[in-house]
């Protein structure tokens, strides 16, 4: 099974890029912003308590056939009701 590339980060919500190297995760595929992985979990996952590994750049070719995960670890965002 590939590797879920996911678009946010687990602790802040933050989009990731799904090119970007300053992106991290821990065995459980939890992700990771550099600045949460770094500052606020010194590397350590907020969920296992598992360390944290920079997760391998998938190229953009293997992207398109592969393509990221659309999917979220935060609870999906309610689309606002506009207000007639
Ligand atoms: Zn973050
Ligand atoms: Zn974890």
């Amino acid at each position: 099974m590939a590797l879920e590339i996911r678009p946010n980060c687990e602790n802040c919500g933050k989009p990731v890029a799904a090119g970007s190297a300053k992106v991290y995760i821990c065995s459980f595929e939890r992700t990771y912003c550099a600045n949460c992985a770094e500052n606020k979990l010194n590397m350590r996952c907020a969920g296992c308590g598992g360390a944290l590994v920079q997760r391998p750049v998938r190229s953009r070719a293997l992207l398109a056939k592969y393509p990221a995960a659309n999917r979220n670890g935060h609870k999906p965002q309610k689309a606002k009701k506009i207000k007639p």
